[in-house]
């Protein structure tokens, strides 16, 4: 048996591409940061470019709008306890091409 260990390098979070979410998500996400969920879907969504999904919008740079870095200097979310499935799930359930070259975290045996 493996186990998946985050190193926390922040890469997953610096991919210039979409965040989907979930109905619930949209909820969890607007309560976490104070705001209304209108506010959120108007000022903090986009649709992916198929049209099949919400997702979270990016900064300038590509990486998450949410992606930030902590007192150690080490990324954090400022989402974390309403991140989405999305990320909660990487890289076992989802991940990006080429996620391996760019992910500090390792598989350790249990
Ligand atoms: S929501 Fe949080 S965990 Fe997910 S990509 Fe953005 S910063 Fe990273
Ligand atoms: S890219 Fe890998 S090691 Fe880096 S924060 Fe994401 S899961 Fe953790």
């Amino acid at each position: 048996m493996k186990k998946f260990v985050c190193a926390r390098c922040g890469a997953c979070c610096r991919w210039p591409g979409a965040v989907k979410l979930e109905d619930a998500e949209v909820d969890a996400i607007a309560e976490t940061l104070g705001i209304s969920v209108e506010e959120f879907l108007a000022e903090h969504t986009r649709i992916t470019p198929d049209r099949q999904h919400l997702s979270l919008c990016e900064k300038d740079n590509g990486e998450c709008e949410y992606l930030s870095v902590d007192d150690q200097g080490l990324p954090t979310c400022l989402i974390e306890k309403a991140k989405p499935r999305q990320c909660r799930e990487f890289p076992e359930k989802w991940n990006f091409p080429d996620w391996q070259s760019k992910c500090a975290g390792r598989y350790e045996k249990l």
